[in-house]
């Protein structure tokens, strides 16, 4: 990080080295957001399913008791007789049994 000093009209220089630490965070924040930026355009947006089931690491099976019939961007089945529904942020048909990287609970 630099700094820049002024002093009596010449203009001073001071280098701060930033610890590994404090790089590794700023890195992971970077990283994280802009893993994000998908499905914050996609909420935005109102559209359906645009995401693939293999970017979000969906399974047909619930993870840690959480399963998509638990989550709000889950879309129940509308015929009586359908097993699968549909989600706000995954494309295809999903299982209410299933679970992805984008649960969030009810
Ligand atoms: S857990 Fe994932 S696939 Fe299931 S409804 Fe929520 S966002 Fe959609």
């Amino acid at each position: 990080m630099d700094i820049e000093e002024h002093s009596g009209g010449n203009a001073v220089k001071t280098i701060i080295p930033l610890s590994r630490r404090t790089l590794l965070r700023r890195g992971t924040i970077v990283l994280g957001s802009i893993a994000l930026i998908p499905i914050a355009i996609h909420s935005l947006s109102g559209k359906a399913g645009s995401a693939t089931k293999g970017m979000l690491h969906y399974q047909d099976s619930p993870k840690d008791g959480h399963s998509c019939s638990g989550c709000s961007s889950f879309r129940p089945p509308t015929a009586p007789d359908a097993e699968t529904g549909t989600c706000k942020v995954l494309e295809g048909p999903i299982s209410p049994h299933g679970w992805c990287m984008a649960y969030s609970p009810r």
